[in-house]
């Protein structure tokens, strides 16, 4: 992966400059056509922008890291680092205005502006794995390299919790009330939240009044503000705004610090309330040294990553094994061979579970560094029925475009005396068998596996998957602390549909269905959503059934009815509100799990800490 630090040798990267910076440098360089210069997004995580001149005109382009750490054009072919991408532009225009002919070079003695942020955030990444999964060497790399795109977004995209402009779910008469307190400074701004599906406001003063400028979040998470430019974190959005109005009324400086804003581990002074930076000039050319909101960056990594370093049940865990599956092997990938060698597989007669399809059998599987315990989903031999092949294909499909930490992977498929795809080993098995063989299990450790759930459901959203078949069941646990979500036999990639409609009605978990699902064959994440509200249900009950002795066309009723069932005994009051938002009627109305997720998150740290 190109991380910052391993292109900052590059005379043509600049660094975190800004795109009026970027035509600045353009323009000394002689605007000539092809003139082009690299820097780092200000939006996005973990990408790039390109700056090409053309007709004396400077054009901006962003480069997107993708999931699969390839960078991409947004739309444009894939590569694997945004050096390549740079060299298969000099050759091939390729949708851009131009070829890059030119590198613009920095003047000497200008060194690439570097982002504390970008620099802060490399370096409490590699402090978080190595401090919390206890790596060292060769596995801390692998365990980074594999894990980096989540864990920095998933510390990036929470620091917001901890900056004192956030002011979390407050009406819009509070905020203007803590907007209009003490001094009318123009540019005094806070953000709210406004309600539970990532929407937000920023409410800014301007002249004695306050405005409100909606910031939504899209499908794919990137927030905006009504038409203006898109965010992966409300962090860059308050850093983009701060310097430049973009639309607004002015530029927002002063942050309405929350009163409810302290931190435990007193590393960030509240005495001194952390200003934004001025506007910079954009003729100022030479690096611009560390700003003054990095102090409240730096604080609230420090914190996250304090709190997670003090108690270990709430670090997430990780894959500290890195399953290697052939086709995350580079020179491999040239073939995306997914086939497995059946000479190096090895089945154990130890049968973990069954189906009509056939058996899942444990077994080793010999990889390049050495032997791996993993769980084999064998076709029955007699079974002739294509369909059921098809399936297991179509499952092996989607399996192998999804990496988190948080499904269960597949290490490969295997053609010999019959079919076979094998994933990595979920020893304990299914969640609803592990809770009623195991009633000691406590409900904040519960809370802590249907958050990991909610965390693997969140990345299928943003990745526009829906599983539909998502129950207890079909939750397997690595250990009592480490849940993954498993079989993907009915998922299906929705591209840039909104949703999957079904042609027919099929063999459907009905008990676990939205009513969309049943009334209209409409199958989203957001009926994955009232699935989760089911699966929480049998977990919060031990592994119960849910609707216990009705049938599928009663429970239908009843949910028109407007009925719900009943709050497992086990089951905390707050996560009980959870499971019947999850149960909203309307999909519309329903929460994402990017919601869920967060309010799992915020749950569990309350209890936890
Ligand atoms: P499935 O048809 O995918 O639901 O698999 C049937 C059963 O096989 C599950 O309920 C588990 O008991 C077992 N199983 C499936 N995949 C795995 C795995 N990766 N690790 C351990 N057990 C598994």
């Amino acid at each position: 992966m190109a991380s910052v630090n391993s292109i900052s040798h590059l005379p043509y990267f600049f660094g975190n400059i800004t795109r009026e910076e970027a035509e600045d440098y353009l323009i000394q360089g002689g605007l000539s056509n092809g003139l082009y210069l690299l820097r780092q997004s200000r939006n996005y995580l973990g990408g790039f922008a390109l700056s090409l001149v053309h007709d004396k005109k400077v054009f901006h382009y962003t480069i997107e890291r993708e999931i699969s750490g390839s960078y991409a054009i947004t739309g444009g072919k894939s590569h694997r680092s945004p050096v390549e991408l740079i060299n298969y532009h000099s050759d091939e225009i390729d949708g851009l205005v131009c070829l890059l002919r030119k590198p613009c070079n920095r003047p000497p003695g200008v060194e690439p502006k570097i982002s504390q942020f970008e620099d802060l955030k490399e370096n409490l990444i590699r402090e978080y794995v190595r401090k919390t999964w206890n790596l060292q060497g060769h596995a801390l790399e692998q365990a980074i390299i594999s894990q980096k795109p989540q864990l920095e977004k998933l510390i990036a995209t929470t620091a917001h919790l901890k900056m004192p402009w956030f002011h979390g779910m407050i009406s819009r008469e509070d905020s203007e009330h803590r907007v209009l307190l003490g001094t009318k400074t123009n540019g005094k701004f806070l953000i709210r939240e406004r309600d539970n599906n990532g929407s937000y406001a920023l409410c800014l003063l301007n002249e004695g009044k306050v405005a409100h400028y909606r910031i939504d979040k899209d499908k794919k998470g990137k927030l905006s503000i009504p038409d203006g430019k898109k965010f992966d974190t409300l962090c860059q959005l308050v850093e983009h705004y701060s310097y430049k109005a973009d639309g607004l009324l002015r530029i927002i400086t002063d942050p309405v610090p929350n009163p409810d804003f302290h931190l435990t581990n007193g590393q960030l002074h509240l005495g001194q309330t952390p200003t934004l930076p001025k506007r910079h000039s954009t003729k100022s050319l030479s690096p611009v040294p560390g700003r003054s909101n990095d102090s409240t960056l730096l604080a609230s990594f420090n914190n996250y990553v304090s709190r997670a370093k003090r108690d270990d049940q709430t670090a997430l865990p990780m894959d500290t094994e890195v399953y290697e599956s052939p086709y995350a092997d580079p020179e491999e990938v040239k073939a995306k061979n997914v086939t497995l060698d059946r000479s190096l597989l090895i089945l154990d007669e130890q049968e973990l579970g069954s189906g009509n399809f056939g058996t899942v059998k444990k077994g080793t599987y010999e990889m390049k560094k050495g032997k791996k315990t993993v769980a084999v989903k064998i076709l029955k031999n007699e079974n002739n029925d294509p369909a059921i092949k098809d399936e297991l294909l179509r499952e092996a499909n989607v399996m192998q475009q999804l990496d988190n930490p948080y499904i269960v992977r597949m290490i490969g498929i295997c053609e010999a005396e019959s079919w076979m795809l094998v994933m990595e080993m979920a020893e304990l098995g299914p969640l609803h068998k592990y809770l009623a063989k195991h009633k000691d299990v406590t409900d904040k450790n519960i809370i802590e596996l249907v958050h990991q759930v909610s965390m693997g459901m969140k990345y299928l959203e943003e990745n526009n998957f829906v599983h539909r078949d998502l129950a207890a069941r079909n939750v397997l646990l690595v250990t009592q602390h480490y849940a993954k979500i498993s079989d993907f036999g009915l998922s299906k990639a929705l591209g840039s549909n909104e949703y999957y409609k079904a042609e027919h009605y099929g063999k459907w978990p009905v008990k676990w269905y939205a009513p969309e699902c049943m009334n209209f064959f409409k199958f989203s994440s957001k009926s994955d959503v009232w699935s989760f509200g089911v699966l929480m249900w049998e977990a919060f009950s031990y592994g119960q059934k849910p609707y216990k002795g009705m049938k599928g066309g009663e429970v239908a009723q009843m949910i028109e009815r407007g009925e719900r069932m009943e709050c497992p005994p086990a089951c905390p009051p707050e996560i009980y509100e959870l499971m019947k938002l999850c149960w909203t009627y309307n999909a519309d109305d329903r929460p994402p799990f990017s919601t869920v997720e967060l309010r799992l998150r915020n749950f569990y740290y309350d209890i936890a800490e």
